[in-house]
């Protein structure tokens, strides 16, 4: 950071982050964000704008968004107050990290455990906050490493362990009886399995929520055609959702927010399956023919997939922006990341296009 006259009131941790700006520039095709397409009929997309419509604009929303957290709550089969919403699970993320934070009693500051690769916003939401990062890699098939995570864990005194599952960037779900190793070696850390991709997944986690009482489990309507609603949540029990309360800014959900997110939950049923049936069969679709030009695809739970090139994934991605299609690629991590792009599934012609430069690649 170049010194300004606040500097030295800044905390230090800032120095060495930077921060998320997604990819600028205009792209005809961008399947960089993990966002679904847009398939809403004619009539959902006027029924979503009915709700976005908001009356009574000159007040507050609801400050509890308690119809949002019962639409959450009727899904997932549990009670309201075991519910807090944010304006993205990207929020609830920040506050748990805000709420949680007092140094274990053998560890001189805050730290969380996580995976690597995995979704970003744990490490920086964390590392802002001046909470210390412990990175354990996945294996060589993207599943948890037991072991390693165990001895993170026993040195590490984490207060949070968060694992994506399925995972983000790698596609993948984590073996259940790997995830109950790691849940049974952390009983005094909460962990938080974040299950933004469920909806393309064949599995869940819902249950280890049930069984163990230090895990909850975070879910968003951003991958199901809503992202630009910020709606996420967590799902956990109503004495740390009470806790948490306390951290959240009171309003934080703005209410056409609140109201549309709840019409989908509650009434859009039929339209997210019709989403997701599409992104599963393009999903498979893409990775067949992937696989027949001759890149690697690890198994999809999603609705992106995690794509090993020949050549590195900087040429790749150069190649393809060139041609007005953005993905994500993991270059700049090296190791075992250079060669992996990550493509979001798109619309039909999208996938096509998509297929179509990358041929060029191989
Ligand atoms: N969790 C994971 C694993 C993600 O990949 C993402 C989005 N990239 C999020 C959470 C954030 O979701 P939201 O839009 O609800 O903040």
């Amino acid at each position: 950071m170049t010194s300004s006259w606040f500097s030295h009131l800044v905390r230090p941790e800032l120095a060495g982050v930077e921060a998320y700006v997604p990819h600028a520039g205009s792209f005809d095709v961008r399947l960089d964000a993990n966002e679904s397409p847009d398939l809403l009929s004619t009539e959902a997309h006027a029924r979503v704008a009915e709700a976005l419509a908001a009356p009574m604009l000159n007040r507050y929303p609801d400050a509890t968004a308690r119809e949002l957290r019962e639409a959450v709550a009727a899904r997932a089969g549990v009670s309201a107050d075991e519910v807090i919403a944010g304006c993205g699970s990207d929020e609830v993320i920040a506050i748990l990290l805000a709420a949680l934070d007092k140094p274990r009693p053998k560890a001189p500051r805050p730290r969380i455990v996580t995976t690597t690769p995995t979704f970003v916003m744990y490490r920086l939401s964390a590392r802002v906050r001046g909470i210390e990062v412990i990175e354990v890699p996945l294996d060589a098939t993207w599943d948890l490493d037991v072991s390693g995570m165990k001895r993170a864990i026993e040195f590490g005194q984490p207060n949070i362990v968060f694992i994506a599952t399925p995972n983000n960037p790698t596609g993948g779900c984590m073996s259940e009886d790997r995830l109950r190793s790691v849940i049974e070696s952390a009983p005094d850390a909460l962990i938080v399995l974040d299950e933004a991709y469920v909806d393309f997944s064949t599995t869940n986690v819902s249950h280890l929520r049930r069984e163990y009482p230090n895990v909850v489990t975070l879910g968003t309507i951003s991958k199901i055609g809503f992202a630009a609603l910020r709606v996420g949540w967590m799902i956990g029990s109503a004495d740390l959702v009470h806790e948490l309360h306390k951290i959240r800014q009171p309003y934080n959900i703005p209410l056409p927010s609140q109201r549309a997110a709840t019409l989908v939950l509650r009434e859009l049923k039929g339209e997210v399956d019709t989403l997701v049936t599409h992104v599963v069969t393009e999903r498979e679709r893409m990775t067949r023919e992937l696989e027949q030009i001759g890149f690697g695809v690890a198994p999809s739970q999603t609705n992106f997939l995690w794509v090993e090139t020949k050549r590195p994934a900087t040429e790749v991605f150069d190649g393809l922006a060139a041609s007005g299609i953005l993905v994500r690629s993991f270059a700049k991590s090296g190791g075992r990341l250079a060669r992996r792009i990550r493509v979001t599934v798109g619309t039909t012609a999208e996938n096509d296009r998509f297929l179509d430069s990358v041929a060029r690649f191989v």
